[in-house]
């Protein structure tokens, strides 16, 4: 294996970190304040988005003619540095790991930064990858990956991806990558291993390579 392609939010901090739902909020805002969607409906158009596009963003510039890059800015305009703190353990697991690192997130780069910069494990990647590298297409839609494929001019068979998300590693097995669920796995077939906290990467990765 020669690359690990890591999401970031709630992947290289835990889900239970309220760092998340203050993003969800700050989408709220923006599809109430700047797009003028009524209250009632903030909700349920941003969940019916985030199901059919992967995320909200897509929905919002396709039938309300969003500029991505507002939404991104004003989005992610939220207290990182407040909510996060930095994991020396967790920077010092991930630099021992083989291979090379990367982010691959459906976020802004500018988010990344921050998020990785609080946590100290910002010196671990080589490349960040945010939802701009295929042109706004996210995951689980199979053309960032495949950016991420020929920019880093490997295949996905020497790829493992770590990620929260399930329907995200589905892409990442359909293009021969190694899997790891860092979360709750559900007998998904495209889930090669499955662990609760991305600290235990290292054992996953052993499981993995004994698999191969
Ligand atoms: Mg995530």
């Amino acid at each position: 294996m020669n690359v690990i392609i890591f999401d970031l939010d709630n992947t290289l901090y835990p889900a239970s970190n309220s760092l998340f739902p203050l993003i969800h909020e700050r989408i709220n805002c923006f599809m109430r304040d700047r797009v003028g969607i009524p209250d009632h409906l903030v909700n349920v158009l941003r969940r019916k988005y985030w199901q059919e596009y992967g995320i909200s963003m897509v929905g919002l510039m396709r039938h309300h003619d969003v500029d991505p890059e507002e939404f991104l800015e004003y989005v992610h305009d939220v207290d990182v540095e407040g909510v996060l703190r930095p994991d020396p353990g967790l920077a010092a697991t991930l630099r021992a790991l083989p291979g090379i690192k990367v982010v691959l997130t459906n976020g802004s780069l500018g988010h990344a930064r921050r998020v990785l910069s609080a946590l100290d494990i910002d010196s671990v990647f080589t490349k960040i990858f945010d939802v701009r590298v295929a042109a706004y297409r996210p995951k689980p839609h199979p053309e960032p990956y495949q950016e991420v494929l020929r920019l880093l001019g490997v295949c996905g068979s020497r790829c493992v991806m770590v990620e929260d998300m399930a329907v995200n590693l589905k892409t990442a097995k359909e293009l021969r990558m190694g899997t790891v669920l860092v979360g709750q796995a559900n007998g998904q077939p495209y889930v090669d291993e499955c662990i609760p906290e991305v600290a235990l990467l290292p054992e996953a990765l052993r499981r993995l390579a004994v698999d191969e």
